[in-house]
């Protein structure tokens, strides 16, 4: 696979160095105009194709569920086009100065295993609105359908009269492809989205690095919420796409007073209740512990459906349940551990004040995701000040902010650590600015 596909490359140098050549076409050919036909054949392409490439997704990487897929690949239609550029103009008798968005050129960009085509074709999308290139790095898990969306990309552009290699990618990523496009004096910034080890290999690069790293976001439900609709919405947020988004609730903390509405209502939407027995059986094969004595989630088991991983540990299971709870405590290696499962630890808390603490704990400094159900606006506030994520949804699931009961488009790029949050195709520009100088074009 990759072989014969437009943008993907059998060397790292050849990738780089046609992404440069597309780059510089694009912003010395085509308009604003221009750009965003391209973005409208790409969003195009990829709804004509969507079932197929929700299923080879799925059968490479081996991850989630092909419906759940479809939503989210087919958010590429949410993206904005040029209009969203931001410009200003700043003005006086002495003269006129322009802030406009350029972009940085060519982008060396990291993409991860758990939303591989999402997150090449919308953040494509937004670093070509923005007039940039860009060679991906793929997970080595999902190459053949990184590969088939930079293919899909460039063939729209292409049909539409635009130069291609706008996206492109070694067809065998690695390591050591990653060294060669971070060394690469044509990459001006580095996008990494994904896990703790790939944010601080990229922020030693010594680049400008936009950097989406690991979440574990806690979910707190109190005593005034609308229990009936906060267990539709959590059941529906922390089995979407068996757990896969960095950015769904992970660790539930309910108020003892509604715990058991609660549990009966997740109960009715659909979720099989784990037994303590169970759930430590779950627990022993879904965690390891590495030698350095950190918990991490077994990949054999990221992503998977509740019902294989159930069976794996020898648990009884019957139909194809979307999600498995299990009521928790606050040391349960489930609650402090991202582990990107259709499994969610619920932890009984005797007040709001019990919540909030434990939630903070499960979400570790992240500065993620987090979200709360209630009625009483100054606990909201509360929550939120002490929590300090990227992303905070009250009276929703975080899905809210992609537009799912919320308002906001896809974004595959939660930039967490360096603080971008939610990139757009404005992530991607470099602010410059052009003065008129001694009341140059100041007509009085
Ligand atoms: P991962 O960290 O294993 O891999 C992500 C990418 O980084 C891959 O391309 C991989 O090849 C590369 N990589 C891995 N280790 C590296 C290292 N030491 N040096 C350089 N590159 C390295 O993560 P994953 O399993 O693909 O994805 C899941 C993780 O990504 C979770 O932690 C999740 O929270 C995070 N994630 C974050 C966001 C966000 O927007 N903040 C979005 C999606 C996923």
């Amino acid at each position: 696979m990759g072989k014969n596909m437009l943008g993907v490359f059998e060397t790292t140098k050849e990738a780089i160095e046609a992404a440069v050549v597309a780059q510089k076409e694009l912003v010395t050919n085509y308009s604003y105009e221009d750009r965003d036909r391209f973005i409208a054949r790409i969003k195009q392409a990829v709804i004509d194709s969507l079932e197929e490439f929700c299923r080879l997704e799925f059968e490479e990487t081996g991850y989630g569920r092909v419906d759940d897929k479809k939503a989210k690949n087919g958010g590429i239609v949410s993206l904005p086009g040029t209009e969203v550029l931001p410009s200003a103009v700043h003005m006086g008798v002495k003269g006129v100065t322009i802030e406009y968005p350029a972009p940085y050129g060519v982008i060396g960009a990291v993409t991860p295993v758990t939303n591989p085509s999402s997150t090449i074709l919308c953040n494509g999308v937004m670093a070509m609105t923005a007039g940039n290139s860009v060679v991906f790095n793929a997970h080595p898990g999902a190459k053949d359908i990184s590969a088939k969306s930079i293919h899909l990309f460039n063939e729209a552009v292409v049909a539409e009269g635009g130069p291609c290699n706008i996206v492109t990618m070694p067809r065998i990523p690695s390591l050591d492809t990653l060294d060669d496009i971070m060394g690469h004096p044509a990459i001006k910034l580095l996008v990494g989205t994904g896990g703790p080890g790939m944010v601080s290999t990229l922020m030693k690069s010594g680049k400008k690095v936009i950097a989406a790293g690991a979440g574990n976001p806690p979910c707190i439900v109190d005593e005034t919420a609308d229990v009936d609709k906060a267990a539709v919405g959590i059941f529906y947020a922390a089995s979407y796409d068996n757990g896969l988004l960095c950015a769904t609730e992970k660790v539930l903390y309910v108020v003892d007073e509604v715990f058991e509405e609660f549990f009966k209502n997740i109960v009715t939407a659909g979720a099989r209740v784990l037994t303590r027995e169970e759930a430590d059986k779950v627990t022993a094969i879904a965690l390891q512990k590495l030698p350095t004595g950190k918990t991490v989630a077994n990949k054999n088991y990221v992503g998977k459906d509740a019902a294989v991983i159930l069976k794996a540990a020898n648990v009884p299971v019957s139909g194809d349940p979307r999600l498995a709870i299990f009521e928790a405590k606050q040391d349960d290696s489930f609650v402090l551990t991202e582990q990107m499962m259709p499994i969610l630890p619920i932890v009984r808390c005797k007040d709001f004040g019990q919540a909030k603490a434990w939630a903070v704990q499960a979400e570790q400094g992240l500065m993620h995701s987090a979200s709360i159900w209630s009625n009483i606006v100054e606990r909201v506030t509360s929550f939120g000040r002490e929590i300090n994520t990227t992303i905070f949804v009250h009276n929703g699931s975080t899905m809210a902010v992609f537009g799912v009961d919320g308002t906001g488009k896809a974004g595959p790029t939660i930039a967490t650590p360096t603080g971008e949050g939610i990139c757009t195709a404005a992530t991607f520009t470099r602010k410059r600015h052009f003065a008129m100088a001694n009341g140059g074009n100041f007509i009085l």
